[in-house]
């Protein structure tokens, strides 16, 4: 079979390797499709992953064509989608169910191989059923809306709420279609896009806002705000997000940032009388693993209740991998989610 591995940051191969040999409690997966992730670019091109010749790859589908011994529940000719993380079931957090906040875990794709490839071995405890409804480009895209799902139950969001979404990547995309799925009455979407707004009218958004050419601060100025969910991970949009949010209103980091952020004094002000709190989002789990997260976004999926096309920007065929990172970082791809297929 053929994988794309990565030996330093920046080289991606696309060649020839032997078909993975499955546990008693793994599956083998002849992989369908694998989404490229935000988090891959920084991975595949300037940090490097865990060690030299990962198969990347970690938002994906697929069908199982061998099971394991101690495998229940599963069989062959199953279609499934993969949750990531790969818990230890041992620590405290663990074993509160808390799994995205495991002390020693494991991860498809940046700490142990990947689906960038023709077959995968997976954990059968990471598993879940993809319904018929549900084609395998959805089912590789259940990673970032169970992101989604995380984030806005992070923010509390429910029946009522104005939602605000800056930053439209998939898990931007799915958390404006989520939020009005948990009876959200009013949700705005901002980016610095104007593609990536149109998509977001198109999936729902009440309201779309450059942040680039308008200010979102001015515009939001008389709206009661519960919930602000930032997947951008911008500093300037970390700080905006505070400063529109209402009373007792919800502020979600979920963007990777890295970065220093330095609050306005209009901001902090409003921080401390509108009682605000700042919460962190990080993946998506909950107990059993690996959570509602997942099962509620496939049954969305299987519903018809959340778009997922409009979301997809490119495809490509899994030998011409190395090459779209290249295009990546030299800018030359407008991009929201790219599926690669093997
Ligand atoms: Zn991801
Ligand atoms: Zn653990």
């Amino acid at each position: 079979m053929y994988a794309v591995k990565l030996y330093e940051p920046g080289v991606l191969k696309y060649e020839e390797v032997p078909v993975p040999r499955i546990d008693d409690d793994e599956v083998l997966i002849s992989v369908k499709m694998i989404g490229i992730c935000g988090s891959d670019i920084p991975r595949a091109l300037y940090k490097g992953a865990y060690y030299k010749g990962i198969t990347l790859g970690h938002e994906f589908s697929g069908q199982i064509v061998e099971c394991g011994a101690k495998v229940q529940g599963f069989e062959e000719g199953n279609r499934v989608t993969i949750a990531p993380l790969i818990p230890c079931y041992d620590c405290e957090y663990c074993k509160e169910g808390l799994f995205s906040l495991c002390e020693s875990y494991n991860y498809y794709g940046s700490r142990t191989d990947g689906a960038m490839a023709n077959f995968i071995k997976v954990k059968a405890g990471n598993l879940l059923k993809l319904p018929d409804e549900v084609s395998y480009e959805a089912g590789a895209m259940v990673d970032p809306a169970a992101n989604a799902v995380h984030g806005l139950w992070r923010g509390n969001v429910s029946e009522g709420d104005t939602v605000v979404v800056a930053g439209l990547g998939a898990i931007g995309l799915f958390a404006v279609q989520i939020a009005k799925e948990m009876g959200a009455k009013h949700v705005i979407a901002i980016d610095i896009f104007d593609e990536k707004l149109a998509v977001a009218k198109e999936v729902g958004a009440d309201l779309t806002i450059n942040s680039k050419t308008e200010d979102p601060i001015a515009i939001l100025a008389n709206q009661s705000i519960n919930c602000v969910l930032d997947t951008s991970g911008s500093p300037i949009a970390q700080n905006q997000a505070v400063a529109i949010s209402g009373k007792r209103g919800k502020v979600v980091f979920l963007g990777i940032s890295n970065e220093e952020l330095i609050l306005s004094k209009e901001a902090v002000d409003r921080l401390l009388r509108y009682e605000i709190s700042v919460t962190g989002s990080w993946n998506s789990f909950s107990n059993p693993f690996p959570g509602k997260e997942w099962a509620y976004s496939i049954e969305l999926m299987a519903q018809g209740k959340i778009e997922v096309e409009p979301l997809i920007s490119h495809r490509f065929p899994i030998e011409e991998t190395p090459e779209v990172f290249q295009k990546i970082k030299k800018k030359q791809l407008v991009f929201n989610k790219i599926l690669i297929q093997p």
